[in-house]
C-alpha cells in the first residue's frame, strides 16, 4: 500500500472536515454527512443518510463481509462543542497546520476518528480483501449533546443499520504518560447520568421586606452544599485495576499515592490536597471514585424587588456504573435535604463492557505492535459517548481512538478545551493503527 499517498488523502479529508463547522447547538451535520456521502459514493460503497430533524443527519455505510461473524462499527460524531476564536492561537475552523499539529475544533474529539474510520472503510474496499464480518462506519449527529439525533435514533428507530458485534468509538487509545512508562488507555466502561432539577417553593413577597422563606435562599443553601460535598466512594473492578496498573509503570510519588485513593479514609483528604495543588488528574480521579453533581444552570425571579415564590437548578449527575438511580437519588437527598424537591428529566446507566475478548486482544497487540513499549489498560471514562446507546443492542464497545501524542500535550484538556490540536505524525500513527487493527480483526482467516 502506498502510505504517502494515503497519508496525503486522510489529511486533506480530515482538513475538510475540521473547516466545516457542525458546532452543536445547531449541530448542522447534513453538511458534514454529506461530505462524506460523496466520497462515499464515488468508492461505490453503500450508504445511507439518516435525518432525525432537517439538518441533523448522520451517515451510515456498510462493506459486506462473508457473514461468518457479527459486524464491527466504527463511530465517529460529527458534531462539535463550541469554540470562542478570541481565546484560541489560530481559529478554530480552518485547520491551520502549525508546529507539526493541525489545529481546529473536532481535531481530537473527534473529527480524527471519523476521517481514520472513513479512511479504514474506503482502504478495505479499495483492496478488495474478503472480510469475514461486515464493518459498517457510522458518522453521527448530536453526541455533545446526548445523542438524542445521533446515535440514540438510528439505534431506536433502524437498528438493522447499527447492530454490530462490537463497537470502536472515542475516548481511549491515546498516549498517557506516567513515569517513564507509556501507557494507552483503552475505554471499556463510562459512567451514566442522572439530569435532574432541584426546586425550592416558598412566599412570594416585596423585596424590601426579608423573610425567612425565601426559596433563593433555601436553594442556594441546597447548591452550596451539593457543590463542595464529596458523595461516597464506589470502587470498580475496572478502576481499582486502572489504579494499580498506572501505579505500577508510575515513579515516586505518584507510585506510592495512586493505590492510597483506593483507601477511603485517606483518599479523601489526597484527593483535596491534589486538588488544591492544581493538579490536572485529581478531578478526573475524584470522578472515577464516585457519584458526582455538578450544579450547572440557575433560575429564580425575574424583578429585583420581588421575592420568587419559586427558584430551581438543574444539576449534571453522573453516576458509577453499578449504582442504581435510586442509590443515587438517595446520596443526593442526604445532601440538599427534605425540602428541595429533586425531578429526574434525564437518565442512563453506566456501562461496562469485557475485556476479556478476541477484539480487546486485538487492540493490545496492535498497539504492540506500533508502539513496543506502550501499554494498554482498560479504564472508565466519567463521562459518556455515543457507546451507550449501541451497547442497548447488545455491542462490545471500546474507547479506542488511536492517536500517539507527546508529553506535552494533555489529551483531557484539549477535550472542549482552548486550541484543541492533533500533532500530524500522531494521527497518521493513529490511522495505521486503526486499519491495521481492523483489517487484521475482519479479515477472512
Ligand atoms: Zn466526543
Amino acid at each position: 500500500m502506498d502510505w504517502d499517498r494515503i497519508n496525503t488523502e486522510a489529511l486533506e479529508h480530515f482538513k475538510a472536515l475540521l473547516r466545516i463547522d457542525t458546532t452543536n447547538p445547531p449541530g448542522n451535520e447534513h453538511l458534514a454527512a454529506s461530505y462524506i456521502a460523496k466520497l462515499l459514493e464515488k468508492e461505490g460503497l453503500k450508504y445511507q443518510v439518516l435525518e432525525s430533524q432537517p439538518g441533523r443527519a448522520s451517515v451510515v455505510a456498510r462493506l459486506k463481509g462473508n457473514g461468518n461473524k457479527k459486524p464491527l462499527l466504527l463511530n465517529g460524531h460529527l458534531d462539535v462543542v463550541p469554540a470562542d476564536p478570541d481565546h484560541w492561537d489560530h481559529p478554530p475552523f480552518e485547520a491551520v497546520e502549525a508546529d507539526g499539529c493541525i489545529w481546529g475544533r473536532g481535531a481530537i474529539d473527534m473529527k480524527n476518528m471519523v476521517t481514520m474510520g472513513l479512511m479504514t472503510l474506503l482502504l478495505l474496499k479499495r483492496s478488495g480483501v474478503e472480510l469475514e464480518r461486515d464493518v459498517i462506519f457510522a458518522g453521527v449527529a448530536d453526541e455533545e449533546a446526548g445523542s438524542r439525533h445521533g446515535a440514540v435514533f438510528l439505534v431506536e428507530k433502524y437498528p438493522e443499520l447499527v447492530t454490530a458485534e462490537y463497537v470502536l468509538n472515542e475516548v481511549g487509545g491515546h498516549t498517557l504518560y506516567m513515569g517513564d512508562t507509556r501507557f494507552y488507555p483503552v475505554q471499556v466502561s463510562e459512567k451514566g447520568i442522572c439530569w435532574f432539577e432541584l426546586t425550592a417553593t416558598g412566599e412570594p413577597g416585596h423585596g424590601s421586606m426579608p423573610h425567612p422563606n425565601n426559596p433563593v435562599v433555601r436553594l442556594a443553601r441546597a447548591i452550596q452544599a451539593l457543590g463542595t460535598v464529596r458523595l461516597p466512594a464506589h470502587h470498580t473492578p475496572v478502576v481499582e485495576n486502572f489504579l494499580r496498573q498506572l501505579a505500577a509503570g508510575a515513579k515516586f510519588p505518584q507510585n506510592k499515592l495512586l493505590p492510597m485513593l483506593l483507601q477511603p479514609q485517606v483518599a479523601k483528604a489526597l484527593l483535596a490536597a491534589l486538588e488544591k495543588q492544581n493538579i490536572d488528574q485529581a478531578i478526573g480521579l475524584n470522578a472515577m471514585l464516585r457519584n458526582t453533581a455538578s450544579p450547572t444552570v440557575l433560575e429564580a425571579g425575574k424583578k429585583v424587588n420581588v421575592i420568587p415564590s419559586r427558584a430551581s437548578a438543574r444539576i449534571d449527575g453522573r453516576i458509577i456504573p453499578g449504582q442504581t438511580l435510586d442509590q443515587f437519588l438517595e446520596e443526593i437527598r442526604r445532601v440538599v435535604g427534605p425540602d428541595i424537591n429533586i425531578d429526574v428529566f434525564e437518565h442512563h446507566d453506566g456501562t461496562v463492557f469485557s475485556d476479556k475478548t478476541p477484539l480487546y486482544d486485538a487492540i493490545c497487540s496492535t498497539l504492540k505492535q506500533h508502539d513496543p513499549e506502550g501499554v494498554a489498560v482498560p479504564y472508565m471514562i466519567p463521562g459518556f459517548t455515543d457507546s451507550f446507546a449501541y451497547g442497548r443492542l447488545g455491542a462490545t464497545c471500546y474507547g479506542f481512538s488511536p492517536v500517539k501524542l507527546g508529553p506535552e500535550l494533555n489529551f483531557t484538556r484539549m477535550y472542549h478545551g482552548h486550541n484543541e490540536r492533533i500533532p500530524i505524525d500522531g494521527f497518521l500513527w493513529g490511522l495505521r493503527a486503526l486499519y491495521d487493527l481492523v483489517h487484521g480483526f475482519c479479515r477472512a482467516q
